[in-house]
């Protein structure tokens, strides 16, 4: 489904590689970390277009919805983000402060201070729990069977740059405070760690069969709602197991970073978030070099130094 063309996926710097000297290691995993970071973004406003529209919607409005346009029920401008985008800097922000390490209460205060901005979206449960900590304090929401959204899942993307090279149990405790200041969930949970541990690899240079079968048919096996081998997923909602099903058979079904994105969008749903998801994972795959120059071009240029910077602020302590 959605097949589109593939050349977009070619790397320049494979490419460069032929004719001059070789990529360092360094260079090619700050290309694939700091895609990691632009892919959030560029899957947030390529899919916030037809967040909530079904697929047959969007093929008769748009046809194969591949451009960065705005609109949408949020009425963006080409190339805004949405809460995705914008809360992932603020945990960004509240790590770098940290010295680095993800602060449950750092990153509650900072996504109090982000909802206090009045962002262009907010999810129900992120405003549910942010709301219960201005009240209690405490940046650990109850465990609830409610909070299963994928409003943790989808602002990961500072937690895998900043916690690259480090013990994964670190890793994954990390994951898991930021992800309960407003989802407390264990389907939550699992997801958040498999989609860090993904994107870590895919950096670090695992190819596709391996992340695979190392993260999510591992994640499958202990949670079997995962189950992402079958029918496509389509108009996937904001519950984490649609988001990531339909997200892991855009990703693994594909072979570049545009055909990754075209495909996960236009299943419809929670687009925006499906689009920054699979854009972290299919920006930390190919690189920052793959993601069509358009879409860089179009998306909003202070998201787009902002996802730069802050990835290589991420990243100091692992490429020095
Ligand atoms: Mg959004
Ligand atoms: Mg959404």
């Amino acid at each position: 489904m959605f097949r589109t063309r593939g050349l977009s996926g070619a790397d320049p710097f494979l490419r460069r590689a032929t004719t001059a000297s070789a990529p360092s290691v360094r260079e090619l995993r700050l290309n694939r970390a700091v895609g990691a970071y632009l892919g959030l973004a560029v899957g947030d406003a390529l899919g916030a277009t037809v967040e909530f529209m079904t697929p047959n919607e969007i093929r008769h409005q748009y046809g194969v919805h591949r451009e960065m346009i705005g609109g949408g029920w949020l009425k963006l401008r080409p190339g805004s983000v949405t809460d995705d985008t914008t809360m992932a800097l603020a945990l960004g922000e509240s790590i770098l402060r940290a010295g680095g390490r993800v602060d449950a209460l750092a990153a509650a205060q900072a996504f109090d201070e982000w909802m206090r901005g009045k962002p262009v979206d907010i999810g129900n449960t992120v405003r549910r729990n942010l709301i219960g900590f201005r009240r209690t304090g405490n940046p650990e929401a109850p465990a609830s069977e409610h909070d299963a959204g994928n409003g943790a899942a989808m602002r990961l993307a500072p937690v895998a740059l900043a916690y690259l090279g480090e013990p994964e149990d670190d890793t994954l405790a990390a994951v898991r405070a930021q992800a309960h200041v407003t989802h407390h969930n264990g389907l939550s949970d699992a997801g958040c760690e498999a989609l860090v541990m993904m994107t870590q690899d895919f950096i670090l240079g695992e190819n596709d069969i391996t992340v695979l079968h190392l993260r999510a048919h591992a994640l499958v096996a202990r949670f079997p709602e995962y189950m992402f081998r079958g029918k496509p997923r389509l108009n996937p909602s904001g519950y984490v197991v649609d988001t990531l099903v339909a997200v892991f058979q855009a990703l693994f079904e594909t072979e570049s970073f545009e055909d990754c994105l075209v495909n996960v969008v236009n299943r419809g749903g929670d687009a925006d978030t499906t689009g920054a998801i699979a854009g972290m994972l299919a920006g930390a795959r190919y690189g920052a070099t793959a993601i069509p120059r358009r879409w860089l071009d179009a998306l909003d240029p202070i998201m787009r130094d902002k996802c730069r910077t802050q990835a290589r602020a991420l990243l100091a302590n692992f490429l020095d």
